[in-house]
């Protein structure tokens, strides 16, 4: 039965029933036996946030996919979700009851945990691959919360740690995510941000049409029902009371005697009225102005895990390129692209007059080709599909095996044309990887004309081993 960890650090304060300790700066080094949950205590969200990020921010899964408990030490503040725990109680809430009920409650979380190959030996790199874990071992929807500490205005606590910097790439990551349906989106509440920079902190202020002016003065408008008179407060005003300036009569009661319809802007600068001034957005962080409708209308978004998600963050990232790449091409399955080699390779046996070529391309160290491109991996991807729907005839049969190697049947293509094709297909990546990561990408390939000796599986497996060597 796994217990919980305390994290233990200079200022420490320990919990009553006693735990097992780890201390918070050997923390980088490898963890062999992971807990139920790691305990941190702490009298403030930002030292717990501190070391929160701590774990968050290992590269084993072992380690931060682990649930965190946050123990206050004094009163739990205001801001206490922002910590990014996934619970959080005051020391004192802190018994035995409570430590078995969180084991329990946890163990969903745990054991799914467990089932990822390698555990203890691999390590993730990937933020978005992390993200995409973390989201697919909790059963819970992540929902932002507003917060002034960042310029986006709204924070996920439970993944805000997982990153170092404040650039908003947890957003792109997101929606990259969510376009795959690795993880579930639901509409949660928009918000205004500066087009230019993204920034949720925006000053609303009311111009004159005019000259452009904000120093304007407000005034409102009093309509006297008796005489229907309708002029500035202003104008009504004897001392304390208010008096009509064009009957005399006294306006004591607002909805009986008058009321006021709407209110006037005056530019002190130029001295226009208007009852229609212009609204202006001017940017805290980057300063542009610009009317509301011209700044970034968002739509923020919580989130939940999918089945697909749960697969891909099981299986590896391999299976977020296969899928990347399955929504833009056409890719046939194992068996029905052996069923098509079949069909092409009667075809040409029996009428004597085509030639087809198989051909086998190699993308090498895809894992870190997709790690190194993070939120840019859509894009790219993007580019690399259509490389491949340039090149490519819609007669072309394409298969995926072992998540980098691509297997095509190109009907009616003699060896010569189809080098001349895979030549370029193959220059195409490395160009379109070399401009976006410093790494060269490395292609393979291996070109054969189809015969009634053909084995598309057996030419596989020489060109897996012949580059494992
Ligand atoms: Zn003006
Ligand atoms: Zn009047
Ligand atoms: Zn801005």
């Amino acid at each position: 039965m796994r217990k919980p960890c305390l994290i233990s650090y200079e200022s420490v304060i320990f919990p009553e029933p006693v735990l097992d300790r780890i201390l918070l700066n050997q923390f980088s080094k490898s963890i062999e036996s992971a807990p139920s949950y790691w305990v941190v205590t702490s009298n403030s969200v930002e030292t717990a946030n501190a070391i929160i990020k701590t774990i968050r921010q290992h590269s084993s899964p072992n380690v931060y996919l682990r649930p965190v408990v946050l123990l206050y030490t004094q009163s739990i503040p205001d801001n206490a979700h922002e910590s990014g725990a996934d619970r959080h109680y005051t020391i004192q809430q802190f018994d035995q009851t409570l430590l078995d009920e969180l084991n329990t409650n946890f163990e969903p979380i745990n054991s799914w945990i467990e089932k990822l190959p390698e555990l203890i030996t691999s390590s993730d790199t990937s933020i978005s691959f992390k993200i995409l874990r973390f989201i697919s071992s909790r059963n819970i929807t992540i929902e932002p919360v507003p917060s002034s500490k960042r310029n986006s205005g709204y924070i996920y606590p439970l993944l805000d740690s997982f990153f170092q910097k404040d650039d908003g790439s947890i957003f792109q990551i997101l929606q990259f995510l969510a376009e795959q349906n690795m993880v579930a989106s639901t509409f949660f509440t928009r918000s205004m941000s500066c087009s230019q920079c993204g920034c949720a902190f925006l000053n609303f202020r009311e111009s004159c049409p005019h000259c452009g002016s904000i120093d304007l003065g407000i005034d409102e408008l009093v309509h006297h029902f008796k005489c229907a008179y309708s002029g500035e407060i202003s104008e009504f005003r004897v001392q304390d009371r208010l008096i009509c300036p064009k009957c005399d009569s006294e306006l004591r009661h607002i909805g009986v005697d008058y009321d006021k319809p709407s209110i006037i802007y005056k530019c002190n600068s130029c001295q226009h009225n208007t009852q229609a001034p212009r609204v202006t957005t001017t940017c805290y962080q980057c300063g542009k102005s610009n009317e509301p409708e011209y700044q970034n209308d968002r739509i923020i978004m919580s989130y939940n895990n999918t089945s697909i998600g749960i697969n891909a963050s099981i299986y590896g990232i391999e299976n977020i390129f296969t899928r990347l790449l399955e929504t833009k091409l056409r890719i046939f399955s194992a068996d029905s692209f052996q069923d098509f080699f079949e069909t092409e390779k009667s075809r040409i046996q029996r009428y004597k007059i085509s030639t087809s070529t198989l051909a086998l391309i190699r993308l090498l160290a895809l894992d870190n080709i997709y790690v190194q491109l993070g939120s840019r991996a859509r894009d790219i991807f993007n580019e690399l599909t259509s490389l491949f729907n340039i090149i490519l005839r819609k007669s072309d049969v394409l298969t995926l095996r072992h998540d980098s190697i691509f297997m095509i049947i190109m009907t009616e293509t003699d060896i010569k044309q189809a080098k001349i094709a895979i030549d370029r297909l193959q220059d195409g990546m490395t160009k379109l990887f070399e401009n976006n990561l410093d790494i060269d990408p490395k292609t393979e390939s291996v070109l054969e004309v189809i015969s009634e000796t053909t084995e598309p599986e057996t030419i596989l497996e020489a060109f897996v081993n012949d580059s494992v060597h």
